[in-house]
């Protein structure tokens, strides 16, 4: 069996999902697929720290979840065992918030509840991929169905990419333990990132509980997932230490951290969006906030132009500078803060410091956190 759409979305993941409904809200209509359950991303453990830009634009295509978004007011940032740091608050921003905390869970959910109909085809199995001059044509099997499906343009959303020649990849010798814990007093709305030697800590609130991600090379990760919740709560503590008291640990689940790049955003008919663009470093938290753009200013440009070769080129064009100026930034911060080097944290100290008393300064760095490449020059 033959079928043909416009476009065809591998990957219904929270990118995949905001394209499509984007596409939709400007009456393109496409072809979500993916090889989970839909229900599958029930399961999925991570917090994302969602930027004020990131809700303006999910807020137009009613896949904002209110209720399941905690704000975050200020946001405070420090190096163990180092001085300086740096106070980031909404107020100098006229912003109800810097941004959001919400389960990755929660996120999904409200995406999916604005799937209509056909839109999606979900536990399904890619068996060819096969371009062509002027489409691709996709093989699949779905319900014990093979079924090709040609495409005028092909989007890969899949996530971060297994082993790709066409992905750089540079490893942090970092892995991500994530859980969340509740402190005491309450967080009143304040994020924390805490630069260590071992990586970058970060807490975010999350209802009334923190989520938490612990930075940590590969064999210190290991000893954190197999301690009993005590012991976990007191290298927790000695990682961040004692302005609050940490106690009821929810579940430990951990990601291995690394840098990959796509050479290059589009090949023919094809495009690549998301994480299996770039995937980043969980620090500052510019991971979906950036995928969500890719969405975004795809879904626009082919709206504008239609479904062709010149779309799929300006596409790549007008990302490049978001993606790499996001991929360098927080590059730079992992590689700047993760190591004890004495001479370095004189700097670091300075560099927060400076941050701290110079407003121009740290706007400069909190609006390209709020809007990404929108806030160039
Ligand atoms: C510990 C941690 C913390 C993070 N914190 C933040 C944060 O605070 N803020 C932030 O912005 N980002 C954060 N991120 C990054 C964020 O999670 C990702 O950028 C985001 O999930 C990417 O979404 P995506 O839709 O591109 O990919 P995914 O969420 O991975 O979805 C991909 C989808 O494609 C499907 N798929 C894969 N392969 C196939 C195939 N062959 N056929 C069909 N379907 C397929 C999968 O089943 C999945 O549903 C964090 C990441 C980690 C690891």
């Amino acid at each position: 069996m033959t079928e043909s759409v416009d476009i065809l979305i591998i990957g219904a993941g929270p990118v995949g999902m905001t394209l499509h409904l984007a596409l939709a809200a400007g009456g393109q209509k496409s072809l979500l697929v993916d090889r989970r359950p839909q229900q599958a991303q029930q399961g999925d453990p991570r917090a994302l720290a969602l930027s004020h830009g990131a809700r303006e634009l999910l807020e137009q295509i009613n896949s904002w979840p209110t209720r399941a978004a905690t704000p975050i007011e200020t946001i405070h940032v420090s190096q163990k065992g180092g001085f300086g740091r740096t106070l980031i608050d909404r107020a100098d921003y006229a912003l109800p918030a810097l941004g959001y905390v919400v389960r990755y869970r929660d996120l999904a959910g409200a995406l999916a509840a604005n799937l209509t109909g056909n839109a999606l085809l979900d536990d399904i199995e890619i068996t060819g991929i096969t371009p062509a001059d002027d489409h691709v044509a996709v093989a699949l099997s779905h319900a014990g169905q093979q079924r090709t499906i040609r495409t005028r343009l092909l989007v890969h959303a899949e996530g971060t990419p297994d082993d790709d020649p066409d992905v750089k990849v540079s490893d942090y010798d970092q892995h991500a333990v994530i859980c969340e814990i509740t402190p005491t007093p309450g967080h009143n709305k304040r994020a924390w990132e805490r630069f260590a030697p071992d990586g970058p800590l970060a807490l975010l609130p999350l209802g009334n509980d923190y989520s938490v991600v612990f930075t940590l090379p590969p064999a210190k990760a290991d000893a954190v997932m197999a301690m009993d919740d005590e012991t976990f709560l007191a290298a927790l503590q000695t990682q961040f230490g004692q302005r609050m008291i940490f106690g009821r640990p929810g579940p430990r689940s951990r990601f291995p951290l690394a840098l990959r790049m796509r050479d290059t955003l589009v090949k023919g008919s094809e495009v690549w969006i998301g994480n299996t663009a770039q995937t980043l470093h969980p620090v500052s938290g510019q991971g979906f906030n950036l995928g969500l753009r890719d969405a975004w200013q795809l879904a626009e440009i082919l709206l504008e132009n239609g479904v062709d070769c010149n779309s799929l080129n300006s596409y790549a064009a007008t990302r490049r500078l978001d993606r790499e100026g996001s991929a360098f930034f927080t590059d730079q911060i992992v590689r700047t803060f993760s190591n004890d080097f004495g001479p370095l944290k004189l700097v670091r100290g300075l560099g927060l410091l400076a941050l701290d008393v110079c407003p121009p300064a740290r706007h400069f760095v909190a609006r390209r956190m709020i809007w990404g490449a929108r806030a160039w020059p």
